[in-house]
């Protein structure tokens, strides 16, 4: 069984073709399981930018969208599952209205995203005089341990996109091992996962997330994992999946999970194709 736990549709206002597409692709690629998780709804001022997520307005329409790509996509052997890419966010306070969506719909799978480049998140680092680079990382992985400490999400996705988006200089992970372990702790302490995000490899410093090194300390520390390609166009459905599942296996990873109803399912770490 192959299976990608990270993809989106072009109700985020910044992905292309239809969800049947990445299903077709997914066939293609012999993918069986793909679960769709756009972008949650958040206010456009905390990102920054106009028409980068769904509106609250559509999350009926997004349930009915991924219900019917489910029934279409059967005759394909293709399950497709109905997740969301959550946020993470230092302040509380702003995550209420992300609450009462969880609250109120039935996903399958909930990730865990800092977003480390939105506004909301570069002000709250200035308004809390965090100015260095290593400071920035440090407070990244901290608002993630609580963020995976917070009960609300299934995986923690990109753990490292932090690195890609022009918020900080390239740095080595090394140098914030105390922090990511902790990070990582916490990932395994509440039983929940972290993804393997493939998009990494098409852009910023062309390296999966989370970085090599850090996926080392997880499968020593006994992370659970999911994979998602996180695309947003059909043609990366399980994107590097064939370079990057065998060097997870040599990393000491035999399983891989994903969830349905919220709850963690697992199968063996698919090998190359
Ligand atoms: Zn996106
Ligand atoms: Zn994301």
């Amino acid at each position: 069984m192959r299976i990608d736990s990270h993809m989106h549709t072009p109700l985020c206002g910044h992905a292309f073709g239809e969800p049947i597409e990445y299903a077709r692709m997914a066939a293609e690629r012999e993918i069986n399981l793909i679960t769709i998780t756009c972008h949650i709804p958040m206010r456009w001022e905390a990102f920054g930018q106009a028409g980068i997520r769904m509106s609250l307005e559509q999350l009926d329409d997004y349930l009915v969208l991924v219900r019917d790509t489910a029934e279409q996509a059967k005759p394909l052997g293709v399950e497709v599952l109905c997740g969301i890419e959550a946020e993470v966010y230092p302040d509380e306070a702003e995550l209420e209205p992300m609450d009462e969506i969880l609250a109120a719909f039935d996903f399958d799978f909930v990730l865990g995203s800092l977003h480390a480049q939105c506004r909301s998140y570069i002000d709250w680092l200035a308004k809390n005089k965090v100015k260095k680079d290593a400071m920035k990382i440090d407070s990244y992985f901290r608002h993630l341990k609580d963020g995976a400490e917070s009960g609300r999400y299934d995986s923690m996705s990109h753990p490292d996109v932090i690195r890609t988006y022009g918020v900080v200089n390239h740095f080595n992970p090394a140098e914030h091992e105390e922090v990511i372990r902790d990070f990582l702790q916490a990932v395994v302490d509440e039983d929940i996962c972290m993804e393997v995000n493939t998009s990494g490899l098409t852009k910023g410093d062309y390296e999966v997330h989370p970085d090599p090194l850090i996926l080392d300390w997880a499968s020593e520390m006994g992370v659970k994992l999911t994979i998602g390609s996180d695309s947003h166009h059909p043609h990366s459905v399980g994107q590097f999946f064939d370079v990057i599942q065998p060097k997870l296996r040599d990393k000491g990873f035999t399983d891989l999970h994903y969830f349905r109803g919220r709850q963690r399912q697992v199968i063996p770490m698919p090998g190359g194709s």
